[in-house]
């Protein structure tokens, strides 16, 4: 084994460079030693690909920590195997390629491999499914690999075949001055390769529609706007790219009594103003059946009762959320004879009651005024 050069030595930045100063120094040592401005340079070539596993370590805050502590050996234990050919050079870089030569890099974009997309599903759900979780099965359209070819877009037996204007490259190459211009093939749309005898299944594309179920696992305690990530439930990839993810958004149809707020539920219960006055014991819903509840004696309109534990569950762990009983004291109609004329008697002692607390109250003023 030969041994390295120091990242920094080779870039010539300091130790504490930054991502942008590393960049800079990337950037100029790779035009110097692009093989496009040093054809047959063997040295230029050894300089080219010294200064791409460089800047790969450094422009990698991951691997940069690593090499800093541990230098090269550190990165090789860490399963850092260095750059390759010159096909990853230009695959793992084309980002900075094309920022700094245009189109003039070397990738091959149709032939790389590509993630399939993510695809949304918007699910609405019961409140007490919500609340309780539930397992449901989708449906899904989407691409997915197509089985006839397994996403090789040959038909049975065929082989893709080299490009017989690229040969392969994926690009075709036009001398402009000190560069040479390359442009994306226009027959194999930068594959390199053609289908002679495309899969009659997917008409080539490797990939077709279709609907799947898709079961979900819905978790106690979700809410409007909480979202589920299913890995690999997306769209298949193209060129064996992996599969995409699938994002199910969850969206809670609202229930006649509950009213959710985070984790508890509020619940309105009306009660006569006599009950309200004299306290009383009544049965309310909860989210798993009936209970009683105390109404307490003079319980205003409004006021709450907390019954612990019988909210939702919580999405994030620890302890259920409350029910919160809010009881709302109805004013009474349509009185018989006998309950009004009750009520005037009872009307007769609170005025009364009031007439002697004004008096005390006025005689309390006045004594005040007085000082
Ligand atoms: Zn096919
Ligand atoms: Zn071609």
């Amino acid at each position: 084994m030969t041994t390295k050069r120091d990242y920094y030595e080779v870039l010539g930045v300091a130790r504490d460079a930054s991502g942008t100063q590393i960049k800079a120094a990337y950037r100029k040592l790779a035009l110097k030693y692009h093989p496009d401005r040093n054809p047959g340079d063997k040295e230029a070539e050894e300089k080219f690909k010294e200064a791409a596993e460089a800047y790969d370590v450094l422009s990698d805050p991951q691997k940069r920590q690593i090499y800093d502590q541990y230098g090269h050996q550190g990165l090789e234990g860490s399963g850092f195997s260095g750059v390759g050919g010159f096909e990853d050079i230009f695959s793992s870089f084309s980002d900075i390629f094309e920022d700094f030569f245009g189109f003039g890099s070397r990738r091959r974009s149709g032939s790389r491999a590509r993630r399939g997309s993510d695809l949304r599903y918007d699910l609405t759900l019961d409140f007490l499914d919500a609340a309780f979780g539930v397992e449901t099965e989708i449906e899904v359209e989407k691409y997915a690999t197509c089985p006839s070819c397994q996403g090789s877009q040959c038909a049975p037996g065929a082989e893709p075949e080299v490009c017989p204007n690229c040969h392969g490259a994926g690009q075709v190459g036009r001398s402009q001055g000190f560069f040479t211009i390359r442009t994306t093939c226009p027959q194999c749309r930068g594959q390199g390769r053609v289908i002679t005898r495309p899969c009659e299944e997917c008409g080539g594309a490797g990939r077709i529609m279709v609907t799947r179920k898709v079961s979900v696992k819905v978790p106690a305690g979700v809410d409007n706007g909480s979202r589920l990530r299913l890995a690999g439930e997306g769209e298949a990839g193209t060129n064996g790219g992996p599969p995409g993810d699938l994002y199910v958004f969850i969206h809670v149809r609202p229930h006649e009594f509950f009213i959710r707020d985070e984790d508890d539920v509020i619940c309105k219960v009306p009660i006569s103003f006599v009950q309200a006055a004299l306290g009383d014991e009544i049965t309310v819903a909860t989210l798993e059946g009936e209970t009683r509840v105390r109404v307490p004696k003079g319980t205003q309109p409004g006021e709450t009762v907390r019954l612990p534990g019988l909210g939702i569950a919580s999405l994030r762990g620890g302890r259920r959320g409350d029910q919160v009983i809010q009881f709302v004291v109805k004013t009474p109609t349509n009185l018989t004879k006998k309950q009004e004329s009750l009520l005037r008697e009872f009307a007769k002692l609170e005025e009364k009651k009031l007439s002697t607390k004004l008096k005390k109250f006025l005689k309390a003023g006045i004594s005040k005024a007085a000082q």
